[in-house]
């Protein structure tokens, strides 16, 4: 398999050259160079299958550079009971993102897929413990270290810290705005004791720590002699890993391969819808693919309108669902490649656009009108709807929802079609965005027994200012 930059002037690579970069030199984003498709054969042969066999059969269609016995390995390693128990209270552990069935609503079933019970209880776990025990195998094939630096205003952060604990050849030094995230959330990544993951609690804001990230990434030299590298969301790794819930999720609902589903997914940068739409390119029989957001409805607005208008930090609102507080979303251009017909030029162009004028409008053109045979759709929740909807849900299904969570099955209700089912995918659990579960139910959000004493931990956090210089410092100090 080979992998190519959505702006069409890069070399293509193959899945171990591109993992642990981010960019394609071109500043396009890597896609393979086609989806590999899977018939109704096969997907009946993967029905019932423990999760990391069903990520082998996915995945060694993308990863063909890692040898068979190396890749079910890792896989067996990293899809286990154990590692996505922190939140579960069920019995259908064995299929790692169980299905649930809320019940029945206008005539077909809706559920959530549990995709929150890894380590940090948000779904980017599906993803990054993966990520790490590939970063691991990837560095010690090639006798390499890597030193992460990342920003965090929450969940990333925390996912990332979680995945490189431990881990040989990595360390991590991740930014966090001091002070300004959930108090279960600092507790979360500052408790971490791991000698090769560093906590630098910067005096400022997120965009203060994301601003030290950029400039220390674009200090060539500095980057190259301390191998910098990120692990931020645009890395295909991550993509491709989220590829195969969409196929669980589609199993655990179905019975017979001639059966469609339908997805609603709480977005904010397209990394987690993304993979959805490379699951039904790869031919899983998914009707709909629901993009849902907050406030921040850049996704909403351009798939009802063809305009796509990245906001300016100041225009971006902070909401009870931050995971999904974006400006632009990243990984909207992989998706812009496939409909532009893997048009690398014309996808250069649209993103020169975004930059210089901050978006573009391809409401009269026939692709966009085209745009229907990727089964896309959307809408959008408010503070005041995803408060009614923790409610009601808590009311009629006796189940907790987180605020993202809620926001997925807000809009799920506006698209739902009868016969269809719908699957929302559950990208939180509640106690993670606590202060809101209690203003919504009136009662503390559920926490499940592993996370109980968190806050009182003892914690490991380097306080710094919000200084170029001293992040450098610190990280020369830190790295060999
Ligand atoms: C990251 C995140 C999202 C948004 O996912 P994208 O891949 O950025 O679209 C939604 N919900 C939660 C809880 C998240 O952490």
């Amino acid at each position: 398999m080979r992998y190519q930059s959505t702006r069409g002037n890069s070399p293509q690579q193959s899945f171990l050259e591109i993992l642990l970069g981010g960019l394609a030199p071109d500043g396009g984003l890597y896609l393979p160079t086609e989806y590999p498709q899977v018939t109704k054969a096969q997907l009946d042969a993967w029905r019932g299958m423990p999760y990391a066999d069903l990520a082998y059969e996915v995945l060694s269609l993308y990863c063909d550079d890692i040898p068979e016995v190396d890749l079910r390995t890792l896989l067996r390693k990293t899809y286990t009971e154990q590692v996505y128990c922190n939140g579960r209270k069920e019995d259908n552990a064995k299929d790692i993102t169980p299905l649930h069935w809320l019940g029945e609503e206008q005539g077909t079933r809706i559920g959530l897929l549990s995709l929150s019970n890894g380590p940090t209880l948000a779904f980017k776990d599906m993803a990054m413990q993966l990520l790490g025990n590939l970063f691991e195998y990837a560095l010690k094939k090639n006798g390499q270290e890597l030193n992460i630096l990342g920003a965090t205003s929450g969940d990333t952060g925390s996912a990332a810290e979680y995945a490189m604990r431990g881990k040989e050849g990595v360390k991590v030094f991740m930014l966090s705005p001091r002070g300004k995230m959930s108090s279960f959330q600092s507790a979360q990544m500052y408790s971490l004791q791991d000698p090769n993951i560093f906590n630098l609690a910067v005096a400022g804001v997120f965009d203060d720590c994301q601003d030290i990230v950029k400039a220390v990434s674009n200090d060539h030299s500095f980057k190259a002699n301390h191998q910098i590298g990120t692990v931020n969301s645009i890395n295909w790794g991550r993509v491709v890993a989220q590829v195969v819930y969409y196929f669980q999720g589609y199993l655990l609902a179905t019975k017979s391969s001639d059966e469609q589903v339908s997805f609603t997914v709480p977005s904010g940068n397209f990394g987690n819808i993304c993979a959805g739409h490379i699951a039904r390119m790869m031919g899983l029989p998914i009707a709909h693919l629901i993009a849902a957001t907050n406030e921040n409805d850049v996704l909403d607005e351009f798939f009802r309108t063809g305009v796509y208008r990245a906001r300016k930090s100041a225009e971006t609102l902070h909401t009870s669902s931050p995971s999904m507080d974006i400006s632009k979303a990243s990984n909207f251009e992989r998706f812009v490649f496939d409909f532009m017909g893997k048009d690398g030029k014309a996808t250069a162009a649209m993103f020169k656009q975004v930059d210089q004028a901050g978006g573009f409008d391809i409401s009269k053109d026939t692709v966009f009108k085209d745009l229907a045979q990727y089964g896309f759709q959307s809408g959008r929740s408010t503070h005041e709807n995803r408060l009614e909807t923790i409610r009601n849900v808590d009311a009629q299904y006796g189940v907790m929802i987180d605020t993202h969570t809620a926001d997925g099955v807000k809009v799920a209700r506006e698209h739902l079609q009868a016969g269809i089912p719908m699957i929302v995918l559950e990208t939180a659990l509640p106690i993670k965005f606590e202060e809101t579960i209690e203003i919504a139910l009136g009662r503390p959000a559920e926490c499940p027994p592993a996370f109980k004493d968190i806050k009182s931990k003892p914690q490991r956090v380097e306080n710094i200012e919000a200084d170029v210089d001293q992040v450098k410092n610190f990280i020369t100090a830190h790295t060999n």
